[in-house]
C-alpha cells in the first residue's frame, strides 16, 4: 500500500501522533458545532451514496463521514465553486429576464409563451468509420419554430435534473430547447462527450426546420486519461 498518498496517513511517526490526536479533537468539536448549525438535509449538494460515503454534488468530491463533508464545505474549493455557481445563476436570471421571464419573488412568470408540445425526432447510432468512436445523431423537427429562434442544447448531470428521483449517476441528459416547443431531454449513458469540433456539432436547417445534434462519446481509454475532475483521486479532504 502506498502510505504517502493515503488520506490521513500521519499515524506512526512518534511526535506526530499527539498532533493528530489534537487535530482529531478539534475536528470532532468543529463537526459537532457544524452539525448543530447546518442542516445537511437542506444542503442541496450533500449526498449520501449507496456505499455510505458522502458526496459533494457541487465539487464531485467524496467524503468518509459527515464531519469531513462539513469541513469540505468550509474549504476553498467548495467556496469557490459556490461563488461560481451563484455567478452563473445570476447570469441565467438576467438571460431569463431578457427572454421574458421575471425573477420577482423567485417565481418565474412566463409571458405569452404557449407551449405547443414536443418536436418529432429521430436518433441514429453512429460509429466513426476510421476511429470506431461511438456516437449519436439526433434529428428534431421544428416546423412551427418561432421566427429567429435557433434551438439550444445543454447537457445536464443526473444531479442537476429534477425529473427523476433519486438521481442515477449512470446517466446524463441532453436537453434541447426551441420556443414555442417544450424542452425535451434525452437520457444518455454518463459517458464523457468529446467536445472537439468535428466530434460534437449542431446544425439548424432554416429551410427544413430540422435541427441536428451530433455527439461522440470518448472511448473508455480516452476518458481515463483526460483528467476529469473528480475522477482522479477520491477527493477526500482533511
Ligand atoms: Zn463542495
Amino acid at each position: 500500500m502506498d502510505y504517502q498518498n493515503r488520506a490521513g496517513s500521519k499515524f506512526g511517526g512518534g511526535g506526530v501522533a499527539s498532533q493528530s490526536a489534537t487535530n482529531a479533537d478539534r475536528r470532532e468539536r468543529l463537526r459537532k458545532l457544524a452539525l448543530e448549525t447546518i442542516d445537511l438535509d437542506k444542503d442541496p449538494y450533500f449526498f449520501k451514496n449507496h456505499v455510505g460515503s458522502f458526496e459533494c454534488r457541487l465539487c464531485l468530491t467524496v467524503h468518509q463521514n459527515d464531519g469531513s463533508y462539513l469541513a469540505h464545505t468550509q474549504g476553498r474549493k467548495h467556496q469557490t465553486n459556490l461563488a461560481r455557481r451563484a455567478a452563473k445563476d445570476a447570469q441565467l436570471g438576467r438571460r431569463n429576464q431578457e427572454e421574458g421571464y421575471t425573477g420577482a419573488n423567485a417565481i418565474q412568470i412566463r409571458k405569452n409563451v404557449v407551449k405547443i408540445g414536443r418536436p418529432g425526432y429521430k436518433i441514429t447510432k453512429t460509429r466513426d468509420p476510421i476511429t470506431r468512436h461511438q456516437g449519436l445523431l439526433f434529428q428534431l423537427q421544428y416546423p412551427e419554430i418561432a421566427p429567429n429562434v435557433v434551438p439550444r442544447v445543454r447537457f445536464m448531470s443526473a444531479y442537476e435534473q429534477k425529473v427523476e428521483d433519486p438521481p442515477d449517476k449512470a446517466y446524463q441528459y441532453l436537453l434541447i430547447a426551441a420556443e414555442p416547443y417544450e424542452t425535451c431531454a434525452f437520457k444518455l449513458q454518463a459517458r464523457e462527450v468529446d467536445r472537439r469540433e468535428e466530434r460534437y456539432w449542431t446544425w439548424f436547417d432554416g429551410d427544413s426546420k430540422e435541427f441536428w445534434v451530433q455527439i461522440t462519446f470518448k472511448t473508455e481509454r480516452e476518458e481515463r486519461y483526460s483528467g476529469v475532475p473528480g475522477l482522479g483521486g477520491s477527493g477526500v479532504r482533511r
